[in-house]
């Protein structure tokens, strides 16, 4: 299944009591690319990805997530299939320690637990592995601090750290640099890069130099209906997106 793509939703429309906050959406995210989604506040991104969790049902369309249609399932029956979402809000445990907080992600059915019948010592393989995705976000040197110690953007990079560990095929990222200085923002890039080698990722985000630095290919949604889909450089000069956003 490697010519078809990763996600695709058709016709998808989500209406909260007769108003279409996600209208017709036909969404083409390939594999192995990074996929930002921007729009203006209201314009159907955070229903979009709840409706790509399964947090939402959509009014009508479909959602079909490696060649199955995923439309209507509930998380935990969507999460297994290989998409984790890394959330705008930190949903962290204050008292406990990073490694923690990953071998937990890890020993999740959706995690690395799925896998325990295979693993001959299990927590010391949990361990390794929560070590291996600390240093990859850069807080190896924290894995036996509380999570309440870390800075804002430390943070961050920890739930980033908690997606990985599911082993996701599909990486959202809701707002990835929301609230941070230009420091964490650059440090997110290169993380955020690091991380999609090889992996699949959609990412919403305001910043649009965030967007430029990551995305493959953009998706701008206005009024809950997609308003223009291409690379960066091509969407960016487009006279209806420049209108969009400048509210003319
Ligand atoms: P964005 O994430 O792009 O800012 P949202 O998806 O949050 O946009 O919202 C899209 C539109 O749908 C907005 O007009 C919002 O008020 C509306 N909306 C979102 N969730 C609900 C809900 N649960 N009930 C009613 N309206 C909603």
């Amino acid at each position: 299944m490697t010519g078809t793509p990763l996600l695709e939703t058709r016709a998808l429309t989500k209406e909260f009591r007769g108003f279409r906050a996600v209208s017709e959406v036909d969404l083409t995210v390939a594999r192995g690319t990074v996929h930002a989604l921007v729009g203006p506040n209201g314009a159907g991104k955070t229903t979009l990805f709840n409706l790509l969790t399964g947090f939402l049902s959509p009014t009508s369309g479909a959602v079909v997530f490696d060649g199955q249609d995923i439309t209507g399932k509930a998380p935990e029956q969507i999460a297994p299939l290989g998409i984790a979402r890394s959330f705008q809000i930190t949903s962290l445990f204050e008292a406990m320690t990073l490694r923690e907080h990953l071998e937990l992600a890890l020993a999740s059915p959706t995690g690395m637990g799925k896998q325990w019948w295979r693993s001959v010592s299990r927590m010391a393989t949990f361990k390794d592995r929560a070590m291996e995705l600390l240093e990859q976000v850069g807080l190896a040197d924290r894995a036996g601090a509380p999570a309440s110690s870390l800075a804002y953007g430390q943070k961050r990079a920890l739930e980033l750290a908690i997606a990985m560990a599911l082993d996701p095929k599909l990486l959202l990222l809701d707002e990835p640099t929301a609230g941070m200085g230009i420091e964490d923002i650059d440090r997110t890039i290169a993380l955020v890069k690091r991380l999609a080698a090889g992996r699949t990722v959609v990412f919403v985000d305001h910043n649009m130099h965030v967007v430029g630095s990551l995305a493959d290919t953009v998706t701008v949604l206005q009024s809950g209906q997609v308003l223009a889909e291409g690379p960066y450089e091509q969407v960016r000069a487009d006279e209806r997106v420049i209108t969009a956003y400048l509210g003319a």
